[in-house]
């Protein structure tokens, strides 16, 4: 077992030396559990949702905490980007009030809910600073628009740090899912420890078509050069402020795609944890160099279907 578990834990590095970090996109403890047993560097996207779903009352602070903690515990050493409820839009909850709106899509959702009602924000915010070691939490903010809303949380960060008299504090990152944000990715990144992007909602705000539509999936592709060039201004923000890239939407995981994400320069891709050993081995047969320069040629071509034609040319899935 001791061995099984070495072999699968073994780095994800190009054949010219470039590791690639893949971690596990999970909900639950149990789901941490199995992540590391199947070869996961760490988590990259803890989706908080489930613990607010179904229930009457939003859960306390220690309930939360033993949440995160159990994940962490899970995790034997690694770390988990913990993210904040992502609600309302396509997400409501039952205790939140949120009003009926137009556009959910373009409405109350992510973060925006947590400065609705800010004392949920706090609760969670407060619940993840209890947990110990807090160099194994990361926190992550979803549906960020700009740098003021991330230093707006920052703020609270700092605030109920000094209240719990830590010396240290959580890194806090952003997802880059709003086209605004990877546009501001530069600004993001001075005042974000990493950024990860989230390219389910990237590309459905980017093309203004909703993820779910089934008329647009050809087009809903996060191969579609605008998602490209929006990536890798997102990569070049970050590399200015010494920040790293992630990716946490189901992009990670497509082999056609992972070529180009490594060629953009992201450094870690999230993926459901059954698909880590193949998002890995993927990895090692690729030469980073050149990923780099073929992705700098495929962007510009005009349409995702090109795109991957292009890349399964290039990159056979062998
Ligand atoms: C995304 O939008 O790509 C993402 C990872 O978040 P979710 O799918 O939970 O909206
Ligand atoms: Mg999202």
């Amino acid at each position: 077992h001791a061995e099984a578990l070495a072999q699968v834990t073994l780095p994800a590095i190009t054949r010219d030396g470039h590791r690639i970090e893949v971690a596990a996109n999970i909900a639950t403890q149990t789901d941490a559990a199995d992540a590391v047993r199947q070869g996961a560097d760490g988590v990259g996207l803890l989706r908080t949702e489930v613990l607010f779903l179904d229930r009457e009352d939003p859960p306390s602070e220690a309930e939360q905490r033993a949440a995160y903690q159990g994940v962490i515990d899970a995790l034997e050493g690694r770390a988990a980007i913990i993210r904040t409820l992502d609600a309302g839009g396509d997400k409501p909850l039952p205790f939140l009030p949120l009003p009926k709106e137009d556009n959910p899509a373009l409405g109350l959702r992510g973060i925006r809910s947590g400065f609705a009602q800010p004392e949920l924000l706090d609760t969670q915010l407060r619940a993840l600073l209890g947990v110990t070691p807090i160099a194994a939490c990361k926190i992550m903010l979803p549906m960020v628009s700009d740098a003021e809303e991330l230093l707006f949380v920052r703020g609270r960060v700092d605030a109920i740090a000094k209240e719990l008299k830590l010396t240290e504090r959580p890194s806090l990152g952003v997802m880059i899912e709003v086209p605004s944000a990877a546009l501001l990715a530069d600004q993001l990144a001075r005042h974000a420890d990493f950024l990860s992007l989230g390219t389910n909602d990237l590309t459905q705000y980017t093309l203004a078509m909703d993820r779910c539509h089934p008329g647009f999936a050809e087009k809903l592709d996060g191969l579609h050069p605008a998602v490209l060039r929006l990536i890798a201004r997102t990569v070049e923000g970050a590399t200015r402020h010494g920040k790293w890239v992630g990716i946490c939407g189901a992009l990670a995981s497509d082999l056609e795609a992972i070529p180009l994400l490594v060629g953009l320069g992201v450094t870690e891709l999230s993926v459901s944890a059954g698909v880590v050993a193949e998002v890995k081995a993927r990895v090692r047969t690729l030469d980073y160099e050149a990923c780099r320069k073929q992705t700098l040629v495929l962007m510009n071509l005009t349409s995702p279907k090109e795109i991957r034609a292009r890349a399964r040319a290039l990159w056979p899935d062998t």
